[in-house]
C-alpha cells in the first residue's frame, strides 16, 4: 500500500491526523480532512488527482487560484464578533474583512468558493443579505466560479510529468 496518498488531503494539503473522512472514486480510497475537502473533491475530483492517464492534477501543477471577492451581511454590526469563530473550521479562506457592511473575502477557488462561503456562514448564524440584486449577483458569481472550476478540472496539463 502507497501510504504517501494517505498523509494529506488531496484539497487542502494539510496533514491527516486522526480525522479521516474517506470516499472512492476510480476504485481507489482517498482521504479528506473534512466535510468541506471531501465535497470538493467529490464535485470536481481532476481538479486533485489530474484526469485518468494524465497523472497531473490542476491543483500540483496551479498550487492555488486567488479570488477576492465580497458578501453583503444582513447584519454587519451584529455579526462582526462571530465572523473569526464561523470562519475558523473553513478551508481555502486566506484573508477577511469587514468594510461598510461589505464582508471582503480572499480565497483559494480550488478550496473554496464564494457560495461555499456564504453557506457556511448561514451554518454559523451569520445572514448574507437576501435583497433580490444581492442574491442574483451571487447566483452568477457561483455560475461563473463553477464554470471556472470545470474548466480547469477539464484542461490537458502540458509539460507536466
Ligand atoms: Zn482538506
Amino acid at each position: 500500500m502507497d501510504t504517501t496518498i494517505f498523509n494529506y488531503c488531496p484539497v487542502c494539503e494539510m496533514k491527516l491526523e486522526n480525522q479521516l473522512i474517506p470516499t472512492e472514486y476510480l476504485d481507489v480510497s482517498h482521504f479528506f480532512c473534512s466535510e468541506q475537502c471531501r465535497r470538493l473533491f467529490e464535485n470536481h475530483p481532476h481538479l486533485y488527482i489530474g484526469l485518468p492517464g494524465s497523472g497531473c492534477a490542476v491543483k500540483s501543477r496551479l498550487k492555488k487560484v486567488s479570488r477576492t471577492n465580497w458578501l453583503a451581511l444582513k447584519n454587519p454590526d451584529k455579526s462582526s464578533e462571530s465572523l473569526d469563530a464561523a470562519f475558523t473550521p473553513l478551508m481555502g479562506v486566506e484573508h477577511y474583512e469587514l468594510c461598510s457592511g461589505r464582508l471582503i473575502v480572499a480565497y483559494d477557488l480550488l478550496q473554496v468558493s464564494l457560495k461555499e462561503v456564504a453557506d457556511h456562514l448561514v451554518n454559523h448564524d451569520i445572514q448574507t443579505s437576501a435583497r433580490w440584486y444581492h442574491l442574483l449577483r451571487l447566483s452568477y458569481i457561483n455560475y461563473v466560479e463553477e464554470n471556472e472550476r470545470a474548466n480547469l478540472e477539464s484542461q490537458t496539463p502540458k509539460g507536466c510529468h
